[in-house]
């Protein structure tokens, strides 16, 4: 489609590249396709545009929204706020957004500037309690007039924004890019791997690709250490509990949007911080691309299932293609000193000795 004037930025959520990792492929000795969906390109920077202006879509359609009247009240770990936030500062609904104390300050500055309310709340509370973001958000519900609480862990809409518009753009990219002897390609997702948070993204992804393009495809979910979601339990057994420092994956109860069914996912990984941000490096390094640390994740988990027995088949295969999802950008962390660690080591580089010896000639 030649570029058009948009109506405003809810147009343009969404239509996010899907990008070749040739360098870490090759590094990594993969003969299949490494992919990233590259979410941050999306208008608010992350995966969760896509279900906030769905989420609304659909309030305001049913009536549950109302124009001059509504306050959006919502629990997140921050990149459903941000969509919401923006969808609301265009469509002029007051929005409160309740955030665990551990998801960065971008985040919150983020929500500010877009006009909404932010309320922190203690990161170790148990999901159930009145403490915790999910209690906070109900209490204030309770007691705001008009409050709505679109409620991301239960509302249909979010795997279903997954299932409408990520997979299919994704399915679109792929069978639209030729095979070549170059880069060849099986023409269809053989392979596609996201972390999970509320499990939308995994769950829309999967119905995506199962339902409408390739039965046989293997999704493979990518889950903190730490956190309760993967499947069976077992997985989760040796770290249940310990906290970690990768923000918008992983949870202490199973959302009512996430399958777990083994129809639904095949595969489950669990993946360490460390793994998470040197895997952000590589990314940033080798292929230029500024993620957060949940891309990570699905890097580091991508590898790893790749290098198991299941994996080990696709991996290699010329031709195969494999889809990670990277849900955000590094905008949200830039004062992480996990980033900082990134960004400010220092590395002996070539450049260094040549610069001091062009300046200290003055
Ligand atoms: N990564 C980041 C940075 C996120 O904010 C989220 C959303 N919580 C996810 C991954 C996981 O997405 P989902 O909630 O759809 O499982």
């Amino acid at each position: 489609m030649s570029p058009q004037i948009l109506d405003n930025a809810l147009a343009a959520v969404g239509h996010t590249p899907l990008i070749r990792l040739e360098k870490i492929a090759k590094q990594n000795g993969l003969k299949c396709n490494l992919l990233a969906k590259v979410e941050y390109m999306s208008v608010g920077g992350s995966v969760k545009d896509r279900i906030a202006k769905a989420m609304v879509e659909a309030a305001e359609k049913d009536g549950v929204l109302i124009p001059g009247k509504s306050v959006v009240i919502e629990p997140t770990s921050g990149n459903t706020g941000i969509g919401l936030a923006m969808a609301c500062a265009i469509k002029g609904y007051p929005v409160i957004i309740t955030l665990p104390n551990k998801m960065s300050l971008e985040k919150e500055a983020s929500l500010r500037a877009l006009g909404a309310e932010v309320v922190r709340t203690p990161t170790e509370a148990a999901w159930d309690s009145p403490e915790s973001h999910i209690g906070v958000a109900q209490r204030l519900q309770r007691e705001i007039p008009y409050g709505v609480i679109l409620d991301q862990y239960r509302n249909v809409n979010n795997p279903l924004a997954h299932e409408l518009t990520t997979g299919p753009e994704i399915i679109e990219a792929v069978v639209s890019t030729p095979s070549t002897s170059a880069r060849p390609s099986s023409g269809k997702v053989d392979v596609i791997v996201a972390g999970a948070g509320t499990g939308g993204t995994i769950t829309g992804l999967s119905r995506a690709m199962k339902k409408a393009h390739n039965n046989d495809c293997i999704v493979v979910a990518v889950d903190p250490k730490g956190s309760i979601l993967a499947y069976p339990d077992e997985l989760n057994k040796a770290e249940e509990g310990k906290p970690y420092i990768v923000e918008g994956i992983g949870y202490d109860f199973v959302p009512d949007v996430l399958s777990r069914d083994v129809s639904d996912i095949d595969h489950w990984v669990k993946t360490s911080d460390d793994e998470a941000f040197d895997a952000v490096k590589t990314i940033m390094r080798q292929e230029g691309l500024l993620v957060g640390g949940s891309s990570g994740s699905a890097l580091s988990g991508a590898l790893k299932w790749l290098r198991s027995e299941a994996g080990q088949k696709f991996a290699e295969t010329e031709g195969m293609n494999v889809v990670m999802l990277f849900a955000d950008g590094i905008r949200n962390y830039m004062s992480k000193p996990w980033f900082l660690n990134i960004a400010m080591q220092a590395e002996p580089s070539p450049l260094a000795g040549v610069i001091a010896q062009i300046l200290k000639k003055g």
